[in-house]
């Protein structure tokens, strides 16, 4: 069948799609072909507005008031000169400093722009794809039409796409249709004539979200031809918003700059009273309010913001939103996830216990019962092995599956833990933070009928009544493990006959029978203690919210200092009995939250806000990203989050590392105190002028400094020593105080008696 390029591409069989496109979709394409493709079809992007250029930029600055204050000067000072009365000294001057300035102000901001560009470069989102049959994470933009690509729970669909196969897939498609329940796709929906987008089931589209599941597609539109680029014409615009701390400095700089002009009037009315020439007076005047408004003083913030946030790139805090930085710098609450951020989330299992037997650890040999039981355990995981190309082993997967997979290859067991002829996987429940267990459904090809194996949090395993006395026993070892820190998974299962339809298969968890439970050791970061000490010190409180059992948690934080004299541990369900007005009156009291699922997190930020906290949350789920939205600074986790969260995100770490929070909060202290010294420096320099003339004029000194004099103060004695301070890293104090009030004042602290002071004494001097 041939296709042609006005295709409904949900209409015809996806095999003859895949032969368009000329792709075997077990391999993709070739990196050939997509260099080929991606030359003659472009980027994988929606357009943008176009960004201001060298030209606009200098435009823009040429229509500053300063500027064209200094130009009329300039003309005036010209003006005089022609008339003999002047040399040509004064207006050359100020031409040349209405040059420097432009020049400055021109490549300062390129020069941050620039960088601001390369930074979203690195948080763009990544896919994975299939090429010469190789799974790569690329990014987004580099997708062209006929690759093949693999997506998960969690992603954001990078193009439009057929889909090609499928493990029960959900999509968010609210972003394109409107409609806000996720829909079930279907490999297998034969569509004809006109389908609505939210109606073609065996296509995903750019820019929707896997919600549940797994699947394959084939891309068949990119960028601007996806339907989300039909509906978008400019997703982005060109201008870069202001952050809070720019428009209030904005709001500063007016205020100075009235003060300026209101005393330039002045100072020329009082030359005139004293009979000073008109033309005389003018000069002096303009250069007065020229070089008392502060005009570096939004460069030196945006500045300052670029270089924190290059630095904090360096620290592995990626900045996705440029606000964030100063809502670092107010930080006074971090919820911090456990698993990965406070620990390594490298989980080794060292401890079992089968039903009815003892604890055995996973150092001894093991029975031929006790074989069983991490056979079966490995059985209900999906994580794998794969020889990499150094001829190293590598695990793929679930950290804790990964702990079983790697015991049982220590053991010699994982061929017995195959499929074989005996028993085959024919279905899977996945795990998810909700339920906090998961299922996979063998059938017994020896014996007949079907097996299914769970394994969870225990108290989430739905084990029958007549294994009571089992359960109790269990209870008990459970909470030895997880006093020892151990993460505790519980291991049961039962036979049937008949298998369920796929929509009901979640009606085989129940009725189960215990086998046995296993512990994991997933020791603390090194660095976290000391991170969480110098965050105390600096007036930060660090509370854990965890998937994890509230024993295990309480362990780890003990040992991490997170869980200190009168704080407490709060569950998901006792939380769930604790009304939002008591949260938030008692929010204080809880360092450590367990067995919470996501959408708790929103009830966490909400209350801290209540109680006036600016606070920093983790997360990396699907389900994260209210919460990570909500709070003050969403930080998701670059290697383990999803792309979902990552887009929710103000920023990303890296390194997934707690520690990298506190270095980044550093950061932003250090942009607030620069601003306060930039700030500080200049209004000390620029009211000192401003006073000098003022007081020279009254005491009848007359003009006490030339226009000249000024404008060169201004630009080589204020301006360019601030430019440098934009520049000033952090100092080790920075972390002895308490966090600063969000709209706390910039003449705060004892500020604004010492600038009076110091103004005071410059104009004396
Ligand atoms: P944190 O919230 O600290 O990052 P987490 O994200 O690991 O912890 P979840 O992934 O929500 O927390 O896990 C919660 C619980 O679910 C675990 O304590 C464990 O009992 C169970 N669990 C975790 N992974 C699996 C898995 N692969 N299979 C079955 N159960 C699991």
């Amino acid at each position: 069948m041939i296709i042609d390029d006005q295709l409904n591409w949900y209409e015809p069989p996806v095999q003859d799609i895949l032969e368009k496109f000329g792709v075997d979709p077990t391999r993709g394409l070739s990196p050939q072909r997509v260099l080929k493709l991606q030359q003659s079809g472009g980027k994988n992007v929606l357009d943008e507005a176009p960004r201001e250029n060298a030209i606009q930029r200098t435009l823009r600055h040429l229509l500053d008031v300063s500027i064209i204050i200094l130009l009329f000067a300039a003309a005036l000072s010209l003006f005089m000169a022609f008339q003999g009365g002047k040399t040509f000294f004064e207006p050359i001057v100020i031409l040349s400093v209405v040059i420097l300035n432009l020049g400055l102000a021109v490549t300062q901001e390129g020069r941050a722009e620039r960088a601001l560009e390369a930074l979203e470069k690195m948080a763009s989102p990544t896919c994975t794809v299939l090429r010469d049959g190789v799974r790569l994470s690329v990014d987004t933009a580099e997708l062209v039409p006929g690759d093949i690509i693999v997506l998960e729970t969690g992603d954001i669909v990078p193009a439009d796409a057929r889909l090609i196969e499928t493990s029960s897939l959900f999509a968010d498609e609210s972003a394109l249709t409107g409609e806000s329940e996720p829909v079930e796709k279907n490999v297998s929906a034969e569509l004809e004539g006109t389908v609505l987008a939210g109606d073609q089931l065996n296509m995903v589209f750019f820019g929707t979200v896997i919600t549940a599941g797994n699947g394959l597609a084939v891309v068949v539109a990119t960028g601007m031809d996806t339907q989300m680029g039909h509906i978008a014409q400019f997703l982005k615009t060109g201008k870069r918003a202001k952050t809070p701390l720019q428009k209030r400095l904005d709001g500063l700089g007016r205020l100075i700059s009235w003060v300026a002009i209101v005393s330039a009037f002045f100072l020329f009315a009082l030359g005139l009273g004293r009979g000073m020439q008109v033309s005389d007076m003018l000069m002096v005047a303009i250069a007065l309010a020229v070089a008392a408004v502060p005009e570096m003083l939004a460069l030196i913030v945006t500045l300052t913001l670029t270089t924190s946030v290059q630095r904090m790139t360096k620290k592995h805090a990626l900045i996705r939103k440029l606000p964030a930085v100063e809502a670092l710098g107010n930080a006074s609450v971090i919820c911090s996830d456990k698993t990965g951020t406070l620990t390594m989330n490298r989980m080794a299992l060292t401890q079992l216990w089968l039903v009815g037997g003892d604890i055995f650890s996973a150092t001894e040999p093991f029975t031929r019962e006790q074989e069983q039981l991490l056979i079966d355990f490995a059985r209900a995981s999906n994580a794998t092995s794969k020889i990499d190309e150094y001829g190293e082993k590598r695990y793929l997967g679930d950290a804790t599956e990964v702990g079983i997979i790697r015991l049982l290859d220590e053991k010699g067991l994982s061929e017995l833990a195959r499929d074989n002829d005996e028993y085959r996987r024919v279905a899977e429940i996945p795990f998810s933070s909700e339920r906090k267990k998961m299922s996979v459904i063998f059938e017994d090809l020896k014996e007949g009928g079907y097996l299914i194996l769970t394994k969870g949090a225990m108290e989430w395993l739905p084990i029958a009544d007549e294994y009571a006395d089992e359960l109790e026993a269990a209870r008990m070892i459970h909470d030895e493990f997880a006093r020892r820190a151990l993460r505790v998974l519980g291991l049961a299962g039962k036979r049937f006959d008949v298998l369920p339809d796929e929509s009901d298969l979640e009606e085989l968890e129940s009725d189960l029978e215990l086998y046995g439970l296993a512990g994991f050791i997933d020791p603390p970061r090194p660095e976290a203690a000391f991170a969480i000490e110098e965050a105390k010190r600096a007036g930060i409180r660090t509370v854990m919210i965890t998937g994890d059992h509230a024993v295990t948690a309480k362990a780890i934080a003990e040992e991490l200092g997170i869980l200190e004299e009168g704080q407490s541990v709060l569950t998901g369900a006792q939380l769930a009995d604790v009304s939002d007005r008591e949260l938030i009156d008692k929010v204080r009291n809880y360092s450590v939250y367990a067995r919470v699922s996501p959408e708790d997190k929103l009830r966490i930020v909400n209350a801290w806000q209540e109680n006036d906290a600016v606070v920093a949350m983790t997360g990396d789920g699907v389900n994260d990203a209210p919460a990570l939205k909500m709070a003050d600074i969403g930080i998701a986790m670059g290697i383990t989050g999803t792309e979902v969260a990552k887009g929710a995100s103000d920023m990303i770490l890296t390194d997934d590392n707690f520690a990298t929070i506190v270095a980044a909060i550093k950061e932003g202290r250090n942009v607030y105190s620069i601003v306060r010294k930039t700030i500080y420096f200049l209004l000390v320099c620029n009211l000192s002028e401003v006073a000098i003339m003022l007081f020279g004029q009254i005491a009848g000194w007359g003009i006490v400094m030339s226009p000249i004099m000024l404008l060169l103060i201004n630009i080589i004695g204020d301006g360019i020593p601030g430019l440098r301070l934009a520049n000033e890293v952090p100092k080790p104090d920075l972390m002895e105080r308490r966090p600063v009030k969000k709209d706390a004042s910039f003449f705060g602290d004892g500020l604004f008696k010492h600038m009076a002071r110091q103004i005071i004494f410059c104009t004396l001097a």
